[in-house]
Order: structure tokens, then sequence, then C-alpha cells
């Protein structure tokens, strides 16, 4: 950063205060996590500089040969990984990849099903103040309030009402493994395109940790920058008979140039994932959410579906009498960082919820095991539990910070 120094100290300044909080706090957002120096390089490189308008050898400026070929190690990488027919690999993030999905197979107007989002689901899938919810005619299914879970025969029978033109599966907030199959023979039986959006889990699956929709579903896209650990970005993976459309819809139908800076951050992050390592990793981050799920519920912590199978943990903190907003902004303080969340069928409003979510990607890129997890539970039970003891705040921020220091953020040299 010596560049951005003598030139910009004032975005120095900033970038080496951002890097003291990743560094002496923990990352508990089931959404975050640390690329590595090389994905991080490869985002800092001078393939900023060009432009590349279309695909790997359809380009519309002179001067491709190497954006064609960091774009076609990308999209074989991906391949390779996730066993996709067809990848496009220029989606600028994860919700323009939804709107292009939508655009390339839908027509407006077009009824799709969604999980509803206080349930789990995304913005992008039918919140009717989102592109998604206005453009589309979304159906929205929900969890069991009770259990927690998706209720398959309750969404067959909302697939069988409504008959939608599409459903989308994948979730922002939900605990639990998916039966894709159940859901591709749901939207056979109504005729439906299926849309798998594993956006959270896709370092997961490619691991083999959990279950893979790619062989059933239509479409299937995911963020590269969640538990993938690459820059942020989104890909979407199709059968071949819908590559073309997927393709135009993307370029011209809602971008322009692609970031080729950012597709060589992506080959680079593929190129990790390909690697024995991420596999051990993805085993890790489920054992570690276990585990600190198990923990968080010794100490009476109320879990949605009672645990996890993958990365993510969603608590209702009603019986801890704290509203989720306030435990976020007090764990704040103490150098803890997770994110309010509403819990299915939340009385509270999204911007005040009832419940948190938290995850274990970027505590165990860090190396964080379960003894971590056990240390993390007692730390978030005593703040929760002593929410206005702001002695014990001070002193669970002093062994927050010692604790971190022993494990290093990739990508951060202090
Ligand atoms: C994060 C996420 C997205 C959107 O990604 P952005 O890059 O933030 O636009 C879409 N779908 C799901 C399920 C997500 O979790």
């Amino acid at each position: 950063m010596n560049k951005v120094l003598s030139e910009d100290p004032e975005v120095y300044g900033i970038v080496e205060a951002e890097k003291k909080r990743q560094t002496e706090g923990i990352e508990l957002i089931p959404s975050e996590n640390y690329v590595s120096g090389g994905v991080l390089q490869a985002m800092g490189s001078i393939l900023t500089n060009k432009y590349s308008e279309g695909y790997p050898g359809k380009r519309y400026y002179g001067g491709q040969e190497n954006t064609d070929k960091v774009e076609n190690l990308a999209i074989e990488r991906a391949k390779k990984l996730f066993g996709a027919e067809h990848v496009n690999v220029q989606p600028y993030s994860g919700s323009p990849a939804n709107s292009e999905i939508y655009f390339a197979l839908l027509n407006f107007g077009d009824t799709v099903m969604g999980l509803k989002l206080d349930h789990g689901g995304h913005i992008t899938h039918g919140l009717p103040i989102s592109f998604s919810g206005k453009a589309y005619n979304f159906v929205q299914y929900e969890v069991n309030k009770e259990t927690g879970r998706l209720d398959m025969e309750e969404i067959r029978k909302l697939a069988q009402e409504h008959k939608p033109k599409m459903i989308v599966a994948g979730y922002t907030a939900y605990p639990r493994d998916i039966d894709w199959e159940a859901f591709k023979s749901i939207a056979d039986e109504v005729g439906a395109l299926t849309m798998a959006d594993i956006s959270h889990t896709a370092g997961l699956v490619c691991a083999g940790e959990l279950k893979s929709p790619v062989p059933f579903f239509d479409v299937v896209m995911t963020t590269t920058h969640k538990t993938l650990r690459g820059p942020r970005g989104a890909i979407i993976m199709c059968k071949e008979k819908y590559a073309k459309d997927i393709d135009r819809a993307v370029f011209p139908g809602m971008q322009g140039g692609p970031h080729e800076h950012i597709i060589a951050g992506k080959a680079v992050a593929f190129g990790e994932a390909l690697q024995p390592a991420s596999k051990e990793y993805a085993k890790q981050v489920r054992k570690n959410a276990s585990h600190l799920a198990e923990e968080l519920k010794k100490h009476g912590f109320k879990l949605i579906s009672d645990g996890t199978d993958t990365h993510l943990i969603l608590a209702d903190l009603t019986n801890k009498g704290v509203p989720g907003k306030q435990a976020q902004q007090v764990l704040d303080t103490v150098g803890i960082t997770l994110n309010k969340n509403t819990v299915p069928g939340d009385p509270r409003s999204p911007m005040d919820p009832s419940g948190i979510r938290l995850g274990t990607p970027a505590v165990t890129t860090r190396g964080m095991k379960e003894s971590e997890m056990e240390q993390l539970a007692n730390w978030l039970d005593q703040v929760i539990s002593n929410i206005n003891n702001t002695d014990l705040h001070s002193k669970i921020k002093e062994e927050v910070k010692e604790m971190c220091l022993k494990f290093p953020v990739p990508g951060i040299n202090i």
C-alpha cells in the first residue's frame, strides 16, 4: 500500500484502520470471509485497465489476448470445481446475477416461487420493494414455524396452486442442508424451471460437505466472496441448453464491460478451492459451526431448527430479553461482529428483529477450532446476559483482542 500512502494518505488511513479492525476482532457474519494474498493481488492488478465487452473469442474491442485467457481459465476452473456444463463468470455480484437469470429465462410478470425474506430468503428472491418483487409475480414460501425447516409438502401444495414458471431455492439465513432432488421433483410436477442460489454455501458444496444442486437444477448461481473466499462477485452455472440465454442476459442484457481484474481474482480463488486444503477447510467450517451451536445451547440460547448442518446459526434472543439490534451493537463494542436477523414469523421489524445470525467461515479461515468456539460461546453469553455491564465489556474486549492476535488474517501483514 506504499503508493496509496504517498498519493492519498486519507484513503490509506481508512484502509489501515479497517486492517486493524479485521485483525483485532472476531468476524462472525456468515456471509463474510478473508481472501488470500493471491486473490487480493489479482484484484489489484492492471487487468482493471482493459475493456472486454463480449465473451472470449467474441469481443467488441481489440487487444483481448490476455483477457480471453484469464476469463477462459476462470470458466474452466469453475466447471471443474462444481461439475457444471456451462459457466458465466462475468456477473458483478450476487444480486445482478439473480436479476440476469430471471431476465434470461422469464418474462416480466411471470410467477416465481422464492423463500420469504424473514424466513431466510434473499431480497432478490421476491421482496416486494426489490427489482425481483416488482418485475415478477413472486409467491413466497415459508419455513415451518415450529421446526424452522423447509416443509416440502407445503412447498409442493403451493407450487401446485400457483404453477410457477420458476422455483428458487438456496438461502441467506437457513441453517440446514437442502433437499435439491425434492425441489426438482416438485418443479417437474408443475413444469417449473429450477434455480439454486448457493451464495452462502458454495465453498461447502464444492468440497462435498453439503449436497450439490448442480446435477439436478437448470441454473445454479453463487457469489464468489462468501464461503468460496474469492473477490466480491458472482458466477452463473447452467445446463448447456440455457447457456445462450444466460450469456445474452448478462451481456448485453444487463451488464457492459466485465471486470477482468475481478475475474482474475475469481480464477485464483477457484484454483485455491480445487486444492485438497479447501476440503479440510470446509469440513472444519461445519465442525466449528455445530460445536458453536452446541455450546450456545448449553448457555440457554434458542436456535432456529435447534442447530445447524452448515456454516450458519440463527438464534432467537427473545428468551434472553435482548433484541437482535442491541446484541449486535454491544457485541460490536467488544470486537465480535455478527448481524441482527429476523427469525421465522418474527413479530419484530427487520430493522430491529428478534434474532442474530452468525457463522464460522471467517474464523475458520483464521485457523480457529473447537476450543476457540467454546470461548466464543462463553463471550457471547456473558455479553448478552450482562448487556449493560460496560466494565465486563471492556474486559472481554481485551480478551477478544488477545485471542485474535494469535490467529493472523490471510492477506494482512501487521
Ligand atoms: C449474498 C447473497 C446474494 C447477493 O449477493 P450480493 O453480492 O450481495 O449482491 C444473493 N443471494 C443470496 C442467497 C445471498 O446470500
